[in-house]
């Protein structure tokens, strides 16, 4: 199949990453991180010197902001004005802000059409929260992915230790803390909450490793004609 859209949804610290990436290697497609161009616009905003609320000013913001985004799952670096900002966007002060950012309605409608747009360019697999429900609910393949609070908790800290991220909160407690902050929001926002599309197929990977559910992810692939 030329092209399609595998979309991967779910809560924080599923592992949808580096589950997506994993399948865009194996299935030699492109890999879209809708979750790092909310956190690119952030921390322009931050930049700028804008509130993060204030939804006007953000909003007014938006025309000059100007990145790149990479769809190659080995080449994710993401620039900012020129900068390499890939560790900067995990940092706590944008996942602290990201929050009221993306829960902007100028914000989504912003990234939908660019997010649109890039999902649809051919052999794509694409990670978020509203990616089976509003930027392609027209996906060839719809996983959401879930589990456990604590393993959640568990796996992004490992992550934010191996990546350096500055300023991320660093034990145990206060990253269980920001995930539920994080998904609590997201998914009581009006617009484009997370939530699983009617047609996606639910996964449980908290007794699963990542490879384990890169393989169940490709069984239903291929039962779709995506190989
Ligand atoms: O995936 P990641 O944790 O990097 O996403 C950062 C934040 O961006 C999420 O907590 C959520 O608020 C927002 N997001 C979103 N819609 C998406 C992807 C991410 O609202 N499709």
């Amino acid at each position: 199949m030329d092209r399609f859209v595998i979309a991967i949804d779910g809560p924080s610290g599923t592992g949808k990453s580096t589950v997506a990436k994993h399948l865009a290697r194996q299935l030699r497609a492109g890999y879209l991180d809708t979750g790092a161009m909310y956190r690119i616009v952030t921390l322009a905003i931050l930049r700028a010197g804008v509130d993060p609320a204030d939804e006007a000013a953000v909003a007014d913001h938006l025309p000059l902001v100007q990145f790149h985004s990479p769809t190659d799952p080995d080449r994710q670096q993401h620039d900012l004005d020129g900068d390499d900002v890939t560790a900067q966007i995990r940092g706590g002060d944008v996942t602290l802000a990201v929050t009221p950012v993306s829960a902007n309605p100028a914000v989504r409608e912003w990234l939908m059409e660019r997010q649109q747009q890039l999902a649809h360019t051919g052999r794509m697999v694409v990670e978020g929260r509203d990616i089976g429900t509003v930027i392609a609910p027209d996906a060839t393949l719809k996983v959401y992915l879930t589990a456990d609070e604590s393993e959640r908790a568990r796996r992004r800290h490992r992550q934010n230790g191996a990546v350096n991220v500055p300023a991320a909160p660093n034990d145990l407690d206060a990253v269980r803390a920001d995930l539920n902050r994080r998904d609590t929001v997201d998914s009581g926002r009006a617009t484009a909450p997370l939530r699983a599309a009617d047609d996606a197929i639910h996964l449980d990977s908290s007794d699963l490793t990542a490879d384990q559910v890169v393989e169940q992810i490709l069984a239903f692939a291929a039962e779709r004609g995506i190989n």
